[in-house]
């Protein structure tokens, strides 16, 4: 699938559309999910133009995978979610239509704030 400019995270990184941020760094930007589905929903977004994981994986830049992965962790620490705070919390991509994506712009969610659950509800 080619990237959609118009996917309404890419309208958030533009700045055409609020959102809650969290945190924002050279690779990544973070907010807080527009319907949460635990007591903390946050989002992770890299900068650069991927569709999904899988897309990133072939195609970012090691900078970018390394942005990405720090910029989770940093957001978590943010958040009062990390190891580090004695914490913990799950973070998910899903993975276009099987994997249940909606929005075609690769994110991670991080759940946490109290106990998460099953990994998988149905
Ligand atoms: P997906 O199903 O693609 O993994 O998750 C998309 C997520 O984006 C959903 O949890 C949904 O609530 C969130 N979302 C959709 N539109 C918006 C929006 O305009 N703002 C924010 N902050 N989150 C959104």
């Amino acid at each position: 699938m080619s990237y959609d400019n118009n996917n309404i995270f890419a309208k958030i990184l533009r700045g055409e559309i609020p959102c809650k941020k969290i945190y924002e760094d050279q690779f990544v930007l973070s907010f807080h999910d527009i319907n949460p589905q635990k007591k903390i929903h946050a989002l992770v977004i890299p900068k650069g133009k991927y569709v999904d994981l899988d897309d990133f994986s072939q195609n970012a830049s090691p900078e970018e995978m390394v942005g990405l992965l720090k910029g989770i962790n940093s957001v978590a620490k943010k958040l009062g979610i990390s190891v580090n705070t004695g914490k913990g919390y799950r973070a998910l991509a899903n993975i276009s239509e099987d994997g249940g994506q909606e929005v075609p712009h690769l994110h991670f969610h991080l759940f946490g704030g109290e106990k998460v659950g099953k990994m998988v509800s149905e």
